[in-house]
């Protein structure tokens, strides 16, 4: 039971502070400073137990939020960590790096500031990993069933965890080196260090999931070989097929995806030897103009890194209009709100620009040093070109940050013979069946671009329904059924 009165006494949130910028563009590691227990008591005070909890709604995992909102205000942390990882496998992660679509329907929200959720989770499972709770949780029985989940982001381990410990043999496949997906080569060190995957691995080890990275499953091994020796398939590899901008000049040098400028600011951070004399990795921001082109999460993952590397400036372009300041009146309480944000890298410099767009990038001697552009404005659903606003503007690395189009077909989809869903997505039932018998999917695979949280979610839903395949009963939760709900 909730302090009644604690919305009441407590109207101010408080979220911890980041740190000073020129600090932390000093380094790479995460921006915000300690939280005390005692302020975090009071934040969690905040929360009303709501006879209808709308944060559970606004929550893909259903995680148990005023529960442990009230085990925390109450000092009960080792009962909310039990609470938490009830419905998360990794709060690590999503307490982190999650938009919190809870905070955006809590009911406190609708007429003063949200309650903390996001800062309460990430402290439980931050106390639980130092109180030493966080131990591994081997099945006590063994199935002898075997699984195969390819692809080691959020959904392949959730999945394999959930797999796992329902007693099945499960190896996890991963093309890269490292394990982790995204999380690892994508999401910059600053927003998540990297410790916080490998601290989890260790207890996902001790529990009995074998992990193969640096084998490409279609190719190292064949899907043929993949159905022949394993019971059943999770498909979790993401949605890595990178949207372009084939417009004139795009093949000059100094243009990149994203994903393929990140990573390797990650790999310095690992300590892996791939930088020069100056200390700076093949792809680098270091003392050039950079123009980013997208105004999301990727986009601002790029200026991060770049300013961290000593860009001489860095611009973001963004299609859109600038969101209100506000939440938009199309996405009104309980929905995810549409609104301006400032990021921890926007606060550290550049400059957002919204609705333009690049025409041509231009170059000399095949290198790019700039673009041209113009404004735009909506009209009937369109974009429509502003006359006379064309510009051109400098620029030595453009990084292209414009999403995913889902995932590559091409191997080991197509041998699979999986089904694909008018989005291109990885077609799959209400149970994440593929249209394969015993192939499932989760993840951005069979979502399409979008976040953490629904990772796991799915991750762990696939790991019921592929219980089930195999056992023809389970006892794992299966948080979600897919929807065709927006991408993100
Ligand atoms: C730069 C960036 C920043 C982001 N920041 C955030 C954020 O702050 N918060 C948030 O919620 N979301 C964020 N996202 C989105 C989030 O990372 C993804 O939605 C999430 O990681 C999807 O998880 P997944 O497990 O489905 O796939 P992924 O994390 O993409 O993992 C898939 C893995 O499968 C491997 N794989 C693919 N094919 C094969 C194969 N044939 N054999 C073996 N391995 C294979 C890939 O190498 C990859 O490692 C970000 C995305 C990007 C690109
Ligand atoms: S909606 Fe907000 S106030 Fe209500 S139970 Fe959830 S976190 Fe607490």
């Amino acid at each position: 039971m909730a302090d009644p009165r604690g919305f009441l006494k407590h109207t101010h949130r408080e979220t911890p502070k980041r740190r000073p910028v020129d600090l932390r563009l000093k380094d790479w590691k995460e921006v915000y400073e300690d939280f005390s227990h005692d302020t975090l008591q009071v934040q969690a005070s905040r929360c009303m137990d709501c006879g209808i909890p709308f944060c559970h709604n606004g929550c893909p995992l259903g995680n148990l939020i005023p529960e442990w909102n009230d085990l925390v205000r109450t000092g009960r942390w080792h009962d909310a960590i039990e609470r938490l990882h009830a419905t998360n496998n990794f709060p690590e992660f999503t307490g982190r790096l999650c938009p919190a679509p809870c905070e955006g329907s809590c009911v406190l929200g609708i007429n003063q500031d949200p309650v903390t959720i996001k800062q309460v989770e990430v402290e439980i499972i931050d106390n639980a990993f130092a109180e030493g709770w966080v131990v591994p949780l081997p099945p006590t029985k063994l199935t002898g069933k075997t699984v195969a989940v390819v692809g080691s982001g959020p959904a392949g381990l959730a999945a394999a965890q959930q797999l796992t410990r329902a007693g099945h043999k499960v190896t996890v496949f991963e093309r890269d080196d490292r394990i982790g997906g995204l999380l690892r080569y994508g999401i910059p060190e600053f927003k998540m260090e990297k410790r916080h995957i490998d601290r989890r691995l260790e207890q996902m080890r001790a529990e009995g999931t074998e992990f193969r990275a640096g084998v490409n499953v279609g190719v190292d091994i064949t899907a043929a070989q993949l159905r022949s020796e394993f019971d059943a398939v999770v498909l979790a590899g993401g949605a890595t097929a990178r949207r372009d901008l084939p417009i004139p000049g795009r093949e000059l040098d100094g243009i990149h995806q994203a994903m393929e400028y990140l990573p390797w600011a990650n790999r310095v951070q690992l300590g892996d030897p791939v930088v020069d004399a100056d200390g700076q990795p093949p792809i680098t921001a270091k003392g050039k103009k950079v123009i980013i082109i997208g105004g999301g999460d990727t986009g601002a993952d790029c200026l991060g890194t770049s300013h961290r590397q000593g860009a001489a400036s860095v611009h973001q372009f963004e299609i859109m209009p600038r969101p209100p300041e506000t939440r938009a009146d199309s996405t009104p309480w309980p929905t995810y709100p549409l609104m301006y944000r400032v990021t921890s890298a926007h606060e550290e410099g550049g400059e957002r620009v919204y609705s333009v767009n690049t025409e041509q990038f231009v170059g000399e001697n095949g290198r790019v040093t700039g673009l041209r552009g113009h404004e735009v404005v909506m009209k009937a659903g369109k974009f429509e070109k502003v006359d006379g606003t064309d510009f051109e503007m400098d620029a030595d690395l453009v990084l292209l940050a414009m999403g995913f189009t889902g995932p590559e077909r091409e191997g080991l989809l197509t041998d699979l013979g999986v089904e694909f869903n008018e989005r291109g997505n990885v077609a799959r039932d209400s149970a994440f069946a593929t249209s394969v018998p015993g192939v499932f999917v989760a993840g951005d695979m069979g979502r399409g671009q979008s976040l953490i949280v629904w990772a796991i979610a799915e991750g762990r839903a696939a790991a019921a329904a592929a219980d089930r395949y195999l056992v023809g009963h389970t006892a794992l939760p299966a948080p979600i059924k897919p929807t065709a709900a927006p991408q993100r």
